[in-house]
C-alpha cells in the first residue's frame, strides 16, 4: 500500500476544525487537527506533512507567521490558507508565502477538497521537476535543487518549491525572454490566480540572493512590458 498522505488542519474554529478533520480522515489522508498557532508549531517542528491547511486568524498567532516559519523548516510543504478575510491584499500576500492556493469561508466541502486534491499534484509535480535537476552555479549563488536550497555568501537558504520551479525556467531558457505569462503558467499552473506583481516579488526575491547589487540586476534582467532574461 502506498504511503498515506499527511495533512495538517491548523483552525481554531470547533465545528469547522473537527468536520474538516472528519472528512480528510475519511477520504485516506493521515490528518492532524492543531487548534492553536503553539500546537500548529509544535506539529511542524516535529513532522513532515505534504499539506498544510492553514488558518490565517488564529487566536495566539497568525497563519501568515506560520507559513513563513513552515518556508524556513519545510520549504517543499504545500499550504493552503483558509480565511474569513477575502481582501485581494490578503490573498496576494497568501500567494507570495508560496501558498499553492487561498480558501475564503464559507466554502463548499467539495471544492475545498477539489482544491486540497490540485494542490498536492502540483507540489508533488514541482517536487518531482526540480529533484531531477542538478546543482547550477549561478552569479555567487549555487542551487542545490534537490535540497530546495541555494548558497550564496557561505549561508545556505532554503527554497520553496515554486522559487525552484521558477529559477530552473528561467535556467532553461537563459539568454531568451520570458514572459510573466508564461511563469504564471509554469509556476503556478491554472489552478491559481496570482497577479504579475506576485512575480515581479518572487522576482525579487530570487534577486536578492543570487544579484550582487539587486537593485541593478545582471543575472535576470528584467525586459520591460514583457518580463524576464537570465543571463549567466
Ligand atoms: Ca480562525
Amino acid at each position: 500500500m502506498s504511503e498515506q498522505i499527511k495533512i495538517l488542519l491548523v483552525e481554531d474554529e470547533k465545528n469547522v476544525g473537527s468536520t474538516l478533520h472528519e472528512r480528510l480522515q475519511k477520504d485516506g489522508f493521515h490528518a492532524t487537527l492543531a487548534t492553536t498557532g503553539t500546537e500548529a508549531r509544535l506539529e511542524i517542528s516535529h513532522n513532515n506533512f505534504d499539506l498544510v491547511i492553514l488558518d490565517v486568524g488564529l487566536p495566539d498567532d497568525s497563519g501568515f507567521e506560520i507559513a513563513k516559519t513552515l518556508r524556513q523548516k519545510r520549504p517543499s510543504t504545500a499550504i493552503i490558507f483558509l480565511t474569513a478575510f477575502g481582501s485581494p491584499e490578503d490573498r496576494i500576500r497568501g500567494l507570495e508565502l508560496g501558498a499553492e492556493d487561498y480558501v475564503t469561508k464559507p466554502f463548499h466541502l467539495k471544492e475545498l477538497f477539489l482544491r486540497i486534491k490540485n494542490a498536492l499534484r502540483r507540489a508533488k509535480q514541482l517536487t518531482q521537476n526540480t529533484l531531477d535537476y542538478e546543482n547550477t552555479k549561478i552569479g555567487r549563488a549555487l542551487i542545490h535543487f534537490a535540497r530546495f536550497e541555494i548558497e550564496t555568501d557561505r549561508k545556505i537558504l532554503p527554497l520553496t518549491h515554486k522559487e525552484c520551479a521558477l529559477l530552473k525556467l528561467l535556467i532553461t531558457k537563459k539568454g531568451k525572454v520570458v514572459s510573466r505569462d508564461e511563469i504564471l503558467n509554469e509556476v503556478w499552473g491554472d489552478n491559481e490566480f496570482p497577479t504579475t506583481r506576485t512575480v515581479d516579488n518572487f522576482i525579487m526575491r530570487i534577486r536578492r540572493m543570487i544579484e550582487i547589487d539587486p537593485e541593478k540586476p545582471q543575472i535576470i534582467r528584467s525586459v520591460r512590458g514583457v518580463g524576464y532574461q537570465m543571463y549567466v
